[in-house]
C-alpha cells in the first residue's frame, strides 16, 4: 500500500525557542530541496512536525531521499481517512491485513487533537482495537511490548493512521554549524568522518592528495565517487585535488627514515590548512582513529597536529573499526572504499614508521628541507578544484578524464 501522507518529526527535543524556529526552517528547506523531484507534494508545518500529502508520488523514492536529510529525527508513512468511526475501523483493519503476516500482539494508541470528536482516547482504543481483534483470530493486545503499534491521530479535518516510526538521519541541518575542510583519502574512515561531521551540521569541502603517476587515475576516480556519495546529503561538494608527488618525492629524496610518514603528513596538513583559510573554512576534518596505525598513536597525532593551528576534528577517533565499517556500509561508501587502488600515503613507507615521534626531532629534520615551503605553495597553485553534484556523474567524469 502506497501511503498518502507522511508525518515528519524535526529536531531534537531539547531545542528551544528561537533555536527551534531556525532549526526547523533549515531542515524544512533541505527537505523541500531533496524532494524537489516531486513538485506535487503539499507540506503543512506544525509544532516540530510536518505533514506531507504525497498524492500518488512513489513512497520508496521519497523515503530514500528523506534518509539523507540531517535534522529529520523520524518519519512515518501514514494514511488519512474521514473522521468517522466506521471508516477508521476499516482502515485500521486493512492496514493490519496488509502486513506481510498478522502479528501475534498489537496495541492501538490514539491521539485526539480534535476535541469535538465524539469518542475520547480510551473509547477509541477500545472501539478500534476490539474491531481489529474480532477480525483477526489469534491476535492479542499487549500494551507494554506490542509487535505492532497502530497509531491513530484524530485531527481537525481527518484521521491519520500509521504503524511505522522510521529513524531519520538525525543531527543538525546542513550548514548550521559552519564550514570545514574534509581530508578525504580513498579509505574507509575519512568518508565516514565526513558524514558524521555533516550530520553535526557542518558544510564540507573536500581535499584529496594524489601522487600521480604513482597513484592511478582510478584512485582519483574513487575519491570523486566517494565525494559524490557524500554530496547526496548536501547538494554539491567542492573537491580540491592536490598534486602531492613533488612534495613526496622531494622529501623522500633527502630523508627515508622512520619519521618519513610524520613529515609527509605534516606537509599535507599545512597545505590543507592553507586551502581551508583561502576558502574561509574554520576546521579540518580527518578520519584518524586512535591506535589504528603508526601515525595514529597519541605522540604521532601530536607531532602531526602541531603543524597547523586550525582545529582538527576527528569524528571517528574513538570508534572501533567495526563501528566505522558499519557506518560506511550504511552510507554506502564501503564498497567504493574497499576497491584496491593505492593511496599516496602508502607510497614510500619506511620499514619501521615511528609510533613515538619526537616533535623537536621532527622539526629539526624539517628545517633541513628548505625546499618544502616553496613546493607546498606550488602544490596549492596547481590544485584543481571541481564541484561534485549527486546527479551529474557523466559531466564530471568527462570534465576530468
Ligand atoms: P582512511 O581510511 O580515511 O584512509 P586511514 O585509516 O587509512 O584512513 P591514514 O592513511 O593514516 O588512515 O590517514 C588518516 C587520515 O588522513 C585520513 O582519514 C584522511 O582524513 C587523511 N588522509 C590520508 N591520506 C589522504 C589523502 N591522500 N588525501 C587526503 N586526505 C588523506
Ligand atoms: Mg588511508
Amino acid at each position: 500500500m502506497n501511503p498518502d501522507c507522511l508525518i515528519l518529526r524535526l529536531g531534537e527535543l531539547t531545542l528551544k525557542g528561537r533555536n527551534r524556529g531556525r532549526f526547523e526552517k533549515s531542515v524544512m528547506a533541505q527537505i523541500r530541496k531533496s524532494l524537489a523531484a516531486f513538485p506535487d507534494l503539499r507540506y503543512k508545518q506544525e509544532f516540530g512536525r510536518v505533514y506531507v500529502e504525497i498524492g500518488g508520488a512513489p513512497y520508496d523514492q521519497i523515503s530514500s531521499s528523506l534518509n539523507k536529510v540531517f535534522g529529520l529525527t523520524s518519519y512515518s508513512p501514514a494514511f488519512h481517512v474521514p473522521l468517522e468511526l466506521e471508516v477508521i475501523r476499516e482502515q485500521a483493519l486493512g492496514m493490519m491485513q496488509a502486513l506481510p503476516q498478522i502479528p501475534k500482539t498489537f496495541k492501538v494508541s490514539v491521539r485526539r487533537v480534535n476535541k469535538d470528536f465524539p469518542y475520547d482516547t480510551q473509547q477509541m482504543n477500545y472501539l478500534v482495537g476490539g474491531y481489529v481483534l474480532q477480525a483477526c483470530p489469534g491476535l492479542k493486545v499487549d500494551v507494554h511490548q506490542p509487535e505492532v503499534e497502530l497509531r491513530i491521530e484524530l485531527r481537525e479535518q481527518q484521521a491519520l493512521l500509521y504503524m511505522q516510526v522510521i529513524d531519520g538521519a538525525g543531527g543538525f541541518p546542513h550548514g548550521s554549524s559552519g564550514k570545514a575542510l574534509l581530508l578525504l583519502s580513498g579509505g574507509i574512515d575519512s568518508p565516514v568522518a565526513g558524514w558524521l561531521a555533516m550530520r553535526k551540521g557542518l558544510e564540507l569541502e573536500a581535499i584529496h592528495f594524489h601522487s600521480y603517476p604513482y597513484t592511478s587515475e582510478r584512485a582519483k576516480q574513487k575519491v570523486i565517487d566517494l565525494t559524490r556519495k557524500l554530496s547526496a546529503y548536501t547538494n554539491s561538494i567542492k573537491l580540491h585535488l592536490v598534486p602531492f608527488t613533488e612534495v613526496q618525492t622531494s622529501i623522500h629524496g633527502v630523508y627515508k627514515d622512520n619519521l618519513l610518514v610524520t613529515i609527509m603528513r605534516r606537509a599535507m596538513y599545512r597545505i590543507a590548512e592553507k586551502v581551508a583559510q583561502r576558502e574561509e573554512l574554520l576546521a579540518l576534518v580527518t578520519g584518524e582513529s586512535l591506535g589504528q596505525v603508526a601515525s595514529q598513536t597519541l605522540p604521532s597525532l601530536n607531532a602531526i597536529g602541531r603543524s597547523v593551528t586550525l582545529p582538527i576534528l576527528q569524528p571517528v577517533m574513538m570508534l572501533d573499526k567495526k563501528e566505522i565499517v558499519r557506518l560506511a556500509r550504511q552510507i554506502e561508501t564501503f564498497e567504493i572504499s574497499n576497491l584496491p587502488y593505492e593511496d599516496c600515503c602508502t607510497l614510500f613507507l619506511p620499514d619501521n614508521p615511528s609510533t613515538n615521534p619526537n616533535l623537536r626531532v621532527v622539526e629539526k629534520v624539517e628545517e633541513q628541507m628548505d625546499f618544502l615551503p616553496q613546493l607546498e605553495a606550488e602544490a596549492i597553485r596547481l590544485t584543481e578544484t571541481i564541484v561534485i553534484r549527486i546527479d551529474d556523474k557523466d559531466e564530471a567524469d568527462e570534465h576530468l578524464f
